[in-house]
This record gives C-alpha cells, sequence and structure tokens, in this order.
C-alpha cells in the first residue's frame, strides 16, 4: 500500500501556482492506478491556510503544512527541511513535487536524508501488474524510457505542461501543522530577488497556446535577390505582440549573429529550439522559413497541432513533421495574419 505525498509550496499571495496543480493531477492519477493507496497533501510557505481551502475537494486524506515567514523564501535550507518533515509526517513511500526551481534544488538532498531515491523529468506515470511506472525521455527527448523502482520513500519531479492542473471546488478542510526546528544557520542565506537573463523583449512564453518558430529563412536572400531581415524583424514582433505567442527558433538563425550576417535582434540562444535547444510543450506550433530537422523532429516534439510556412514544396522535415505544410512566401503570409490580427 503506498502513501502518495503531493508536495508543493505557496506563492507569496498563498495561492498555488499551475505546476503545484499539474502535479496535483499526477498525485491523483498515480492514486487511482495504486489500489489501496491513499493521497496527502503537504505545503509549506507563509501561510498554507488559503491554498489548503483551495484544494480541499482534492480527495487527499490529511492535509499537512508548514507555515511561517521563514518558509515563504526560496532557499535550500529551510524548502529541504520543510519536504523533509513533511514526507517524515505523512509516512510518504511516494513523494510527487512539481520540477519547480525551489525543489529540484532540494529534493535530491532530502530524498538522501531519508534514504529514498528520486527521479526528475517525470512525464507520465501508470502501474504495471500493479507496480508504479514512470516516464521521462532522454537524449533530448528522442528516447522514452519507463521506469520502476522498489526503493522507498521514492520521490518524483513532474515536468511542468505534462498534466492538466487539477481544478476543482475550494472546500474547508482540518489542516495538521507539522512543526519544523530549524537551526539558526537555516535563515542565514536570504533571496534578493530574481534576475532574468534576457535583456529587451521578452519572447519566450512557457504558457503560450502557440510555439511560433523562426528559421534561417527569414534572413535570406529573397525572390528579388535581397534580404529583407528589419521588414522581417517588425512583422514576427507584430506577430508576437498582438497574439502573445512564445517565439522559437532554429540554431542557424540564432548563430547568424556570430557570423556577422543580418540578424533578428530579439533573438538569442534562449529562444533555440531542437537536439541543442528546447523542446517546449505548447498547444500549437507555427514554423516559418524553417527546413532543419532538429527544430521539426526534437524542437517541436511535444507540440500538438503543427504547421508550417516555407517556400520550397519539397522542404522534407516540414512536409514529413507538420500537419499542415503551407507552400507560401512566409513575408506575404504574416503580413495578412497580421492585418487580419489587426481587424480583429
Ligand atoms: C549536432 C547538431 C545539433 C543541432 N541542433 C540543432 C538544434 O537544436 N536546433 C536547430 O534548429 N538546428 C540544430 N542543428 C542544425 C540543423 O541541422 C539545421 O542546420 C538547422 O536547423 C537549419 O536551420 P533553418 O531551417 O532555419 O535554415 P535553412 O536550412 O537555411 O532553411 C531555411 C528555409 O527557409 C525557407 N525560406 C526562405 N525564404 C522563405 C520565405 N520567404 N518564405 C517561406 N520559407 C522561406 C527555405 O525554403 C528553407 O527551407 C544541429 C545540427 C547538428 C549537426
Amino acid at each position: 500500500m503506498e502513501t502518495i505525498l503531493l508536495l508543493a509550496h505557496v506563492e507569496a499571495d498563498g495561492s498555488l501556482a499551475k505546476p503545484a496543480l499539474e502535479a496535483l493531477t499526477a498525485a491523483r492519477t498515480i492514486r487511482h492506478y495504486l489500489a489501496g493507496s491513499s493521497l496527502v497533501v503537504g505545503l509549506s510557505g507563509a501561510d498554507v491556510g488559503d491554498a489548503v481551502r483551495w484544494i480541499g475537494s482534492c480527495g487527499a486524506a490529511r492535509f499537512l503544512g508548514v507555515s511561517g515567514p521563514a518558509f515563504a523564501e526560496p532557499r535550500y535550507a529551510t524548502d529541504a527541511a520543510a519536504a523533509e518533515a513533511l514526507a517524515r509526517a505523512s509516512g510518504a513511500t511516494l513523494v510527487i513535487a512539481p520540477a519547480t526551481s525551489r525543489w529540484s534544488r532540494c529534493l535530491p538532498g532530502v530524498a538522501q536524508r531519508l534514504n529514498g531515491r528520486i527521479d526528475t523529468h517525470i512525464t507520465g506515470a501508470m502501474a504495471t501488474e500493479g507496480q508504479l511506472t514512470v516516464s521521462r525521455w532522454y537524449y533530448r527527448q528522442r528516447m522514452e524510457a519507463l521506469l520502476q523502482r522498489t526503493q522507498r520513500p521514492w520521490f518524483l519531479a513532474i515536468d511542468m505542461g505534462c498534466h492538466e492542473p487539477w481544478a476543482g471546488g475550494s472546500v474547508p478542510v482540518a489542516l495538521e501543522s507539522v512543526a519544523v526546528d530549524l537551526p539558526e544557520s537555516a535563515t542565514r542565506t536570504r533571496f534578493l530577488d530574481f534576475r532574468a537573463p534576457q535583456a529587451g523583449e521578452q519572447t519566450i512564453r512557457p504558457d503560450a497556446g502557440l510555439l511560433f518558430v523562426t528559421g534561417a529563412g527569414w534572413t535570406k536572400k529573397q525572390p528579388d535577390g535581397k534580404t529583407h531581415a528589419e521588414e522581417a524583424a517588425a512583422l514576427i514582433l507584430d506577430f508576437l505582440r498582438k497574439t502573445q505567442a512564445s517565439l522559437g527558433s532554429s540554431k542557424s538563425l540564432v548563430d547568424l549573429g556570430g557570423e556577422g550576417q543580418a540578424v533578428l535582434p530579439f533573438l538569442s540562444h534562449l529562444n533555440q529550439v531542437g537536439q541543442t535547444g528546447s523542446t517546449p510543450r505548447h498547444p500549437k506550433g507555427l514554423a516559418t522559413c524553417c527546413h532543419g530537422e532538429e527544430p521539426h523532429v526534437v524542437g517541436w516534439r511535444f507540440i500538438t497541432e503543427r504547421r508550417a510556412v516555407n517556400l520550397d514544396p519539397n522542404c522534407g522535415w516540414a512536409r514529413g513533421k507538420a500537419d499542415v505544410l503551407y507552400v507560401a512566401d512566409a513575408f506575404e503570409v504574416m503580413r495578412k495574419v497580421n492585418e487580419m490580427l489587426a481587424a480583429g
């Protein structure tokens, strides 16, 4: 009989963020698969009362909380202490947590303290002959592995975007407070602020409904024999501002800057998708002026509905990997799309 602990930290406003609600869905799925298992919720933060009520109808048998100002800050010592206390108080054999930077940093250490094991980047769960089986991807998302373990407690860090966020009614529930004895040194490290590495316009939006992928074609010579990088930049930015889509790019396009060629100034390597870039999860994807295997095969791996605009009807990867390929000039297409968006 497994005891499943859903571990989450509350936000500064006392709410639970989407990754926590997605992990709750994962924990409920695991309970569904494992007959006789029970679900316990364990929250930490300055004040967990509102969050506990908010997910009160999730079907957990117990709601545990570690509260206090020291647990508001993202910090290894206090986050690890809270997670350890919640895991011990719940008697958890399975600990499910969202792969936030806070939990990703401290949970391997907590698993070690409890003589458990941890697996990260978990994307799904199922049962095989009554045993929990979880999935994750290796080799830049090219191979999927199914994992089982006998060691307990087993910590699972759930990748974001793989489960629907749990949504249910708010119900008052009894909160069991879990006390944590913090040594003075635990609060020595202070959190100051977040510093984002990217300067200029923010174009990466993990929660966007659409991933807009740009390829090197945007800066190549066009049928009139000239490049039109400035117009390309204006069309792309206009589209992104109007749709709030997230911007992905092929490696060739982000590399061009280093080669002294015409570039799109708002792109950085953080935008790159593919084998040596990211594999984001969006419901829809639109690739433009892009030919490469890596952006289409690996970068798009988790995109549900995929379309591409390419001048070349024989572009093998766009043809092979897009659900719909528009054989057209992306400049003309995006000009028209922006006009239609402006017209509402
Ligand atoms: C080890 C390794 C790892 C790699 N990792 C990655 C990775 O992570 N991500 C990645 O992206 N690449 C990666 N690459 C590079 C990859 O193989 C391709 O070279 C690259 O993706 C090609 O980029 P592209 O499609 O933007 O450019 P191109 O191949 O130059 O394609 C440009 C396309 O634009 C089209 N086009 C031009 N003008 C227009 C227009 N007006 N309208 C419509 N279409 C137009 C052309 O028809 C053409 O198909 C990797 C390569 C190696 C060897």
